[in-house]
């Protein structure tokens, strides 16, 4: 361990911003681990608020909220993506904040995020910056540039998630009629990949350079949110595997980043990896982490802010994901039902994670189902089984 970081002492408060899933769960490492947790978020019913210490319930923004953060933590974090950059900056000005808002404000913008891969030498999709009309003007002019980008998905710079802020367009009539569509706003255009699978890298780095990852995840989206996660040796090639890794240091190690970084990668038909985006904070995808490693990527979130040495984590079961929608409270028409949550724990190694949300909808994320086994073969049996009585798809 570098003799450059000071561990906080169990008893400290460790805060975030943002009260979401992924807030809970930190929240529910840190206090495993002796802290005292603290959540900014307006939601009064905040996942993250629910099971905190202090639970300040105002806007990102606001002074006072932020001032009482810093006055009850010794630390803080973020769990939310769209957290203004603003609000850690000026937490950043009284204790320390991880991530910084420099990184967070790259992750937040699809344009200078791809301009960060491609400074970091990582392979990106073909794309072009609209930020202006005068840009998709000449965008559309440029007729060879414009047909090589299509069909192309059109993806608003700022804001998006799951899927949301984005448009398939096919040509350049479609092009110009999306850009209005998604109300002029700054976005990226990116040419539409023949996809052969997707995946992605969780990494953590401390204050003092150390980084560490999870192995690579394969991720299964449908509807552009993701739906299953499956991790075990041999399933992403080897030299992929490395390729992925060694990408995802490199870009956290340019971002000078502190905290949980996930790097998610596209792999494309012939075989080459493409780097999509970066959340900066711990990811869906990282979920099996909890049931399936040694050491969580929300305990990863602990240690790097809590100044603790970072250890590479083992994988010590092969695993699988299965994200819970609201739509699986609604298998039976429009009146919401609970789940068959029994049935499914009856089958084996099955870890069932509810986010405490009081209100199922659509596509709203309510938990996740972590299926851990001896083999790969005995943890896709037990999760397709799941998956039958919980109405989700076979995958
Ligand atoms: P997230 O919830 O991960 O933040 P998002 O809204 O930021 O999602 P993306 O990750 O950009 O969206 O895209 C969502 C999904 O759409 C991807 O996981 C992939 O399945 C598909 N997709 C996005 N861009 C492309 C592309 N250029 N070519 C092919 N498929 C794509
Ligand atoms: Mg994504």
């Amino acid at each position: 361990m570098s003799a450059t970081l000071k561990p906080l002492p169990p008893g400290s408060t460790l805060g975030v911003l943002g009260g979401g899933q992924l807030g809970r769960m930190w929240a529910h490492e840190a206090q495993r681990m002796g802290y005292n947790t603290a959540v900014l978020d307006p939601d009064a019913h905040s996942p993250a608020g629910l099971v905190s210490h202090h639970h300040i319930h105002t806007d990102y923004l606001d002074a006072a909220g932020l001032k009482q953060l810093a006055t009850t933590c010794q630390a803080v974090t973020t769990e939310f993506e769209n957290v203004p950059a603003d609000a850690l900056a000026q937490l950043a000005a009284s204790l320390p904040v991880s991530p910084a808002a420099s990184a967070v404000a790259v992750a937040q913008d699809r344009a200078r995020e791809k301009a960060h891969f491609v400074a970091c030498g990582v392979p990106v999709a073909p794309h072009a910056v609209i930020d202006t009309a005068e840009q998709l003007a000449a965008l559309l002019t440029d007729t060879a540039k414009a047909d090589n980008l299509l069909p192309g998905i059109l993806k608003t710079s700022r804001m998006g998630y799951d899927g949301k802020g984005q448009l398939r367009v096919t040509t350049r009539d479609e092009l110009n009629a999306g850009w209005a569509k998604l109300g002029q706003v700054p976005c990226v255009l990116e040419k539409m990949l023949p996809l052969a699978s997707e995946c992605s890298v969780i990494i953590a780095r401390g204050r003092d350079g150390a980084m560490v990852n999870l192995p690579v995840q394969r991720n299964l989206h449908r509807d552009g949110i993701l739906a299953v996660t499956e991790v075990f040796a041999g399933n992403v090639p080897e030299a992929l595997a490395i390729q992925a890794i060694t990408a995802a240091k490199a870009v956290a190690q340019e971002l000078n980043y502190v905290g949980v970084l996930c790097v998610e990668f596209f792999v494309l038909a012939d075989g080459h990896l493409v780097v999509n985006e970066i959340a900066p904070r711990p990811h869906n995808s990282g979920h099996y982490s909890q049931d399936a490693c040694d050491v969580s990527q929300f305990e990863l979130q602990v240690r790097t802010m809590a100044d603790l040495p970072l250890t590479q984590p083992r994988q010590h079961s092969p695993a699988i994901m299965l994200n819970l929608l609201g739509d699986l409270w609604f298998t039976h028409g429009d009146t919401q039902t609970e789940p068959a949550w029994a049935q499914v724990l009856a089958l084996p190694g099955t870890h069932l994670h509810l986010y405490g949300k009081r209100e199922a909808r659509k596509a709203r994320k309510m938990g996740h189902l972590n299926i851990t086994a001896a083999t790969p073969e005995a943890a896709r049996a037990v999760a397709l089984q799941a998956a039958a009585i919980l109405g989700i798809a076979a995958f």
